[in-house]
């Protein structure tokens, strides 16, 4: 072991149900606009361009999993917080150049996340033709739910996701709806950068995404993956 001239980070990692052993996570990667509906609502046109991506640090995951009671504190420098309620995919097997016909084999399990969003910062960004990064990467701005085992579920293609706020549904789809499915998104980030086992990729969030106010509480579902639960601190 080397000598670190300051004590080494934390390891990042999420919870995996089933088990008290944890999934170490090693980068964050998020899908941009991948539901078509949800395109619309941003303004922009649904078609099937390529899809592209961005990055939140790992350790902005927060630990949300029902019992979890975790808590995303309302971030500084921002006035219109979003929800975007989304599948993740943690990469249990690496590789570059993933045939989209092979790459469920690379995917260790699937979790409930929740791609918090400084919307009124990543607008601006969008204006200027600026990095989305402080809109998206802020700190505790993924909260997320445990992870379950493809090798238990399989690779849930179908079914609906959703949000609750306060108990109220703001989001509701399904999987299936997603513009670039997840063995076709793994395809595509696989040939811009080398996956790795723990890195996780936030698929997309579907329409209904708006803002969230102090104490307001999120539930978040996805049929056959599990729930995630989360305060705005
Ligand atoms: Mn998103």
């Amino acid at each position: 072991m080397p000598d670190y001239v300051i004590a080494p980070p934390p390891q990042a990692a999420v919870a995996v149900a089933g088990t008290d052993a944890l999934f170490p996570v090693r980068r964050v990667y998020c899908v941009g606009r991948n539901y078509a509906e949800h395109a619309r609502e941003m303004g922009a046109d649904p078609t099937r361009e390529d899809p592209f991506f961005f990055s939140k640090p790992a350790d902005a995951l927060v630990a949300c999993a029902p019992g979890q009671n975790g808590v995303s504190p309302y971030p500084p420098g921002s006035k219109s917080v979003h929800h975007e309620m989304e599948l993740v995919v943690a990469i249990g097997k690496g590789g570059a150049d993933i045939p989209a016909e092979r790459a469920l084999e690379h995917v260790f399990g699937y979790a409930p996340g929740l791609d918090l969003t400084r919307r009124d910062l990543q607008g601006e960004a969008k204006k200027k033709g600026q990095p989305w990064e402080m809109g998206k990467g802020f700190d505790k701005s993924a909260p997320i739910g445990r992870i379950v085992p493809a090798a238990e579920i399989g690779h849930p293609a179908k079914g609906t996701i959703s949000l609750k706020v306060n108990g109220e549904t703001r989001q509701k789809s399904d999987l299936s709806q997603m513009i670039w499915n997840v063995p076709e998104t793994i395809a595509f980030l696989s040939r811009l950068v080398a996956l790795a086992p723990g890195d996780l990729i936030f698929t997309g969030t579907p329409e209904g995404v708006a803002a969230v106010v102090k104490g307001d509480r999120l539930e978040g579902h996805i049929d056959g993956v599990g729930d995630l639960q989360v305060t705005i601190g």
